[in-house]
């Protein structure tokens, strides 16, 4: 038995396959992530072609099949497909990452309402920036790191129990947690955390506006974040789209 389910996707990845059909990763409101086959999809008088492109937001028209690899597309329209993220590499950069994470760190047919809801908002958000893409791309990927169920804590020393860093660095050991820094000497690696990163970082929890916060230490706290993930998730190697655009 397979279903019929319309519902609003956002296009992940898309490849060629065999000579004339495409197979899609789209994460979907309804069942969340799934792979699915376009029949036709590369010809070019293809209703369907077009539409189906990566960071596209669509409604589509599938036959859900439970115990079935490829669901199978057999309609899409598209809601927004984001013009001015598609032309500004800038944008371009941090579009291609979400869609990255979402695509290498979820799992099929798991539906996420909040995630798929924040994947619209951070695309709509970078559509209309003028600048701060970076700062956009960070609250979404502490976000992204929440969902997938990992909680980062800044309070206090995990080691000695001190809380109120007064204006110092800490240090964030990716196996303990946080450390003060007299605490920090007794472990081999851990992360400088500066006040500058630390106020960055809580404050991208929450909506506090963080327009003083300098470019470099936004950069700083993406790249925390994705040695946090590549510590707790073995086979993720960081984002791709961030080095190479
Ligand atoms: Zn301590």
């Amino acid at each position: 038995m397979s279903e019929i389910i319309k519902t609003e996707a956002v296009v992940l990845s898309k490849m060629n396959y065999g000579d004339t059909s495409l197979i899609v990763s789209l994460f979907t409101k309804e069942l969340g992530k799934i792979s699915a086959i376009v029949k036709g999809g590369r010809n070019p008088k293809s209703k369907i072609a077009l539409k189906v492109d990566p960071l596209n937001l669509l409604e589509v028209v599938f036959y859900n099949k439970l115990n079935r690899d490829l669901q199978i597309v057999s309609s899409a329209d598209i809601i927004s497909h984001y013009p001015a993220i598609k032309s500004e590499l800038e944008k371009l950069k941090y579009g291609q990452s979400v869609l990255e994470i979402v695509k290498y760190l979820t799992v099929e047919h798991e539906q996420n309402l909040r995630l798929f809801n924040g994947i619209v908002r951070i695309f709509s958000l970078l559509e209309e920036s003028k600048g701060g893409q970076n700062l956009v791309f960070a609250r979404f990927f502490l976000f992204f790191i929440t969902e997938l169920g990992y909680q980062i804590q800044f309070q206090k020393c995990v080691s000695c129990g001190t809380g109120g860093f007064g204006g110092k660095s800490i240090f964030y050991n990716f196996d303990q947690g946080m450390l003060c820094n007299n605490c920090s000497k007794n472990f081999i690696e851990s992360f400088e955390i500066y006040p500058e990163l630390l106020d960055c970082l809580i404050g991208l929890r929450t909506n506090k506006i963080l327009d003083n916060v300098s470019k470099k230490t936004v950069d700083n706290a993406i790249a925390f974040m994705e040695k946090f993930l590549k510590y707790h998730i073995s086979d993720f190697k960081g984002i791709k789209s961030l080095q190479l655009l």
